[in-house]
C-alpha cells in the first residue's frame, strides 16, 4: 500500500488563521493534494479559487417515510419510536425528518408496511482543480449529520487522487475545535500543525486539542498567530508547549499585509517574513518524514 505524508493543520478553534496558515501552504508546497475537511463550514475554497468542479452528493442515514395510502393510523409507529419523529398533523401521522434517527424501528412494527427506510442525502463532496493543485473539499447541509463521516470521505478522496497522480503529501486542512470531525481529520496522519493565538481562550483550546494530537501519538508543532498582541500569553504558550513536548514552530506578528491579502482572497505570500519562515520550517519537516 502507498505511504502518504498526510499534514493536518488544526486549530481547538475558529478564527486563529489556521485556514489562511493552510492556504499558504497550499500555495507553497510543492506537488500535493489539498483538502478541506472542516466540511461544516468550509472556507478555503475562498482563497484557493477552485475551477471545474466535479460534486458527488453524501449520503448519511436513511429516514423513515410513511405512506398516507396505506397507514390505517393505528398509532404503533409513534408510540415506538424513540425520537419523538412520527407526529400528528392534520389528524394524519407523518414523519419529522430532522428528528428522525434512522433507527428502522416504525419500519418494522408498521402492520401495512406503509413505512419504508430511503436515502438521506446531507451533503456533496467536491473535487476541484486549483492554481495550487487538486483539491478536495465538502459540504454538509445545514443540520445535516454525520459530519465525522464526510471527513473521512474527504481524506479518503484525497488518497485516491494522490494514487491517481503519483503524489505522497497530501495537506489536510482541518475542523476547528475538538469533536468527531477533528478527530476523523486527526487520526493517522503524519505530523500535526496547530495554529493559535495569544488570547486567553486560545490557550485554552490550544491545551485541549494538544491533548487529543498526543492521544493519537502524532508529533506536532504549533505557529503562535498575530504573537505580538499579548507577550505575557505568549510567553504562557511559550511555556506550556515546552512542558507538553510540543515545539513552536514559528511567531508570526500581526501583519496589515496579511489582513489586506486576505481582505482581497488573496494568499498572502511575500507578505511577512515571518509566515514565509513558518512555511520552510514544515516544507522541511515534509521532507524530512
Ligand atoms: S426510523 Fe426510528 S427514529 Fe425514524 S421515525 Fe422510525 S422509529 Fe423514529
Ligand atoms: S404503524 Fe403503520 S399503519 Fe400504524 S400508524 Fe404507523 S404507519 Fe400507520
Amino acid at each position: 500500500m502507498k505511504k502518504f505524508k498526510e499534514i493536518v493543520v488544526v486549530s481547538g478553534k475558529g478564527g486563529t488563521g489556521k485556514t489562511t496558515f493552510t492556504a499558504t501552504l497550499a500555495a507553497s508546497l510543492p506537488r500535493k493534494i489539498i483538502a478541506d475537511t472542516d466540511v461544516d463550514a468550509a472556507n478555503l475554497h475562498i482563497l484557493l479559487q477552485p475551477k471545474k468542479s466535479r460534486a458527488t452528493k453524501f449520503r448519511g442515514k436513511d429516514i423513515a417515510s410513511l405512506d398516507p395510502g396505506k397507514c390505517t393510523n393505528c398509532g404503533l409507529c409513534r408510540e415506538k419510536c424513540a425520537f419523538d419523529a412520527v407526529i400528528p398533523v392534520k389528524g394524519n401521522l407523518k414523519i419529522d425528518e430532522s428528528a428522525c434517527e434512522g433507527c428502522t424501528l416504525c419500519s418494522l412494527v408498521c402492520p401495512t408496511e406503509a413505512i419504508v427506510m430511503i436515502p438521506r442525502f446531507v451533503g456533496d463532496w467536491m473535487i476541484s482543480e486549483t492554481a495550487y493543485g487538486k483539491f478536495v473539499h465538502a459540504r454538509l447541509k445545514p443540520g445535516g449529520e454525520n459530519s465525522g463521516h464526510l471527513v473521512t470521505m474527504v481524506r479518503l478522496q484525497a488518497k485516491h487522487l494522490a494514487v491517481e497522480n503519483n503524489i505522497d503529501t497530501i495537506l489536510i486542512d482541518g475542523p476547528p475545535g475538538i469533536g468527531c470531525p477533528v478527530n476523523a481529520a486527526v487520526s493517522g496522519t503524519n505530523y500535526a500543525v496547530v495554529v493559535t493565538e495569544p488570547t486567553y481562550s486560545g490557550i485554552s483550546d490550544l491545551e485541549r486539542i494538544l491533548l487529543l494530537i498526543r492521544h493519537f501519538g502524532i508529533p506536532c508543532g504549533v505557529i503562535v498567530n498575530r504573537f505580538d498582541i499579548h507577550a505575557e500569553n505568549t510567553n504562557r504558550i511559550e511555556r506550556y508547549c515546552r512542558e507538553a513536548g510540543a515545539s513552536v514552530l514559528a511567531k508570526i506578528p500581526h501583519s496589515y499585509e496579511i489582513m489586506e491579502s486576505i481582505a482581497a482572497a488573496r494568499i498572502p505570500i511575500n507578505v511577512c517574513q515571518e509566515l514565509d519562515r513558518a512555511v520552510s520550517a514544515i516544507s522541511q519537516i515534509i521532507s524530512d518524514i
